[in-house]
């Protein structure tokens, strides 16, 4: 089993993954707010530790990868009120289609995908855990985690405590102790129309809390790799290792992961459309799937990256690269070629040293450049089981790509020209290439190849 590093933004270290025997690597990536469809930004975390948890189960680890839902919030509250729908119906609809949308994407669910509105027993437990140890009091029907009570705040972000906002309604401040404070419980205010019982009267989680009660409950404490993306570094990570550790006396994850944001540059602020293709079910319709998995692969996890449709124009180009490698260049038989086993190394070395998609990604674009060029012995086993790992698995599977309208014209376009029809089948050679298809003719028959 390869040894696996990844940055852990807590040490501050490209860190060695721990795993026991059984290798078993349990990972918790914080998942949606559903106040929204969500956008490809959204989809980052979800594409990174989806593929994440292929690499390793590539890699003969254990994987056990659990991506929450938060269905109670603030903006969930707000979205629903100016919506002028019940809150948990909009939550309940959002939640569908956040499945939908990430289901499209075609790389399988999370091994868990747990509910906050699922969690509350756990929730309230983990709350009066808090209370009786002396981290957290209770205010007005609400409860406030006692941050200064908790050494070690701050650890994770390395923010002096002046510079520390929580980022909660200004009419909390007179119930807290320290401005530093953060709501584990809010007292049911007027208007909420969710609600549940607890100790402290009615009302429901502060959304810190959650995340440390969903994790605990699937994966324990002490797990491999908490992740999520870099703005919830503060407060949202930070407030939940200070409420596990403060209750648990353990840590809660070994290694903790963070994705850039996906901005929208001038690029895409020009383009007036990017309200639109910026959404995540927009974007796979336009660009397809594949495009938008190699678009959020194409820079390193860690870093920013610039959305645009330009961006993803190209990385549908690059796909289709490989797309042709699969339609155009016969299997070479023989023993793999020494370069082909060498760029399986490297791809895989790549992914190992802290998940650096970029340089695997070129890696295999070169070998299958290198493929084009000369017969390669071994080329379309390995590209495909390395295409697997990053979700492209798709690409090596051509026919199935041409949708089945287009199949259709072609095999008209065959009788045609089996008449000799010649105008009709130019005519539909003009409909193909309308849909997005160039015809090639080959001693094997016409064959479609997406149009660059
Ligand atoms: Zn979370």
């Amino acid at each position: 089993m390869r040894e696996v590093r990844i940055k852990d933004t807590l040490g501050g270290d490209v860190t060695a993954l721990e795993a026991g025997d059984p290798p078993q690597v349990g990972i918790y990536a914080c998942g949606p707010t559903v106040y929204s469809r969500i956008h490809v930004g959204n989809a980052r975390p979800f594409v990174i530790f989806m593929l994440l948890r292929r690499f390793l189960a590539h890699q003969g680890y254990q994987p056990s990868l659990v991506i929450n839902v938060t269905d109670v919030n603030d903006k969930i509250y707000d979205a629903a009120r100016e919506l002028g729908v019940d809150s948990a119906a909009h939550a309940e609809e959002m939640t569908r289609l956040y499945l939908e949308d990430t289901e499209a994407l075609g790389l399988g669910r999370p091994d868990a995908e747990p509910l906050a509105t699922e969690t509350i027993p756990e929730i309230v437990a983990l709350i009066e855990t808090l209370i009786e140890a002396g981290h957290a009091y209770e205010s007005s029907g609400d409860v406030y985690f006692r941050v200064r009570s908790f050494v070690g705040y701050g650890k994770l972000s390395n923010r002096d405590p002046a510079e520390m906002d929580q980022g909660e309604e200004a009419g909390t401040a007179r119930l807290k102790e320290d401005p530093l404070d953060f709501a584990l419980w809010k007292a049911r205010k007027e208007g909420e129309d969710v609600a549940w019982p607890s100790p402290w009267g009615e009302g429901r989680p502060g959304w810190h809390i959650e995340c440390s009660a969903m994790a605990e409950k699937l994966l324990g404490v002490d797990f491999a790799i908490h992740g999520g993306g870099s703005d919830l570094i503060f407060p949202h990570h930070e407030n939940e290792i200070a409420q596990t550790e403060a209750a648990r006396g353990r840590p809660l994850a070994r290694i903790w992961m963070h994705n850039g944001m996906v901005l929208t540059g001038p690029e895409a602020k020009m383009a007036k459309s990017v309200g639109n293709v910026f959404m995540l079910h927009e974007a796979i319709e336009r660009f397809g799937p594949e495009a938008v998995i190699g678009f959020l692969i194409s820079g390193h996890y860690r870093q920013p990256l610039s959305f645009g449709e330009q961006a993803l124009a190209q990385a549908r180009a690059s796909n289709e690269r490989v797309r042709d490698f699969f339609r155009e260049v016969e299997r070479a038989d023989g023993p793999d070629d020494p370069e082909v086993v060498e760029a399986r190394e490297e791809f895989l070395s790549a992914l190992a040293d802290d998940f650096n998609t970029p340089r695997a990604v070129a890696v295999l674009y070169d070998l299958v450049a290198e493929g084009h060029r000369r017969p390669l012995p071994g080329a379309h086993a390995v590209i495909e089981e390395l295409l697997e790992i990053i979700g492209l698995e798709s690409l090596a599977r051509v026919e199935e790509s041409v949708d089945r309208d287009s199949k259709l014209l072609l095999a008209e376009r065959e009788r045609a020209r089996a008449a000799r029809d010649f105008d009709l089948a130019d005519e539909i050679r003009d409909r193909l290439e309308e849909r997005g298809w160039l015809v090639r003719d080959t001693p094997d028959g016409a064959r479609l190849l997406r149009r660059p």
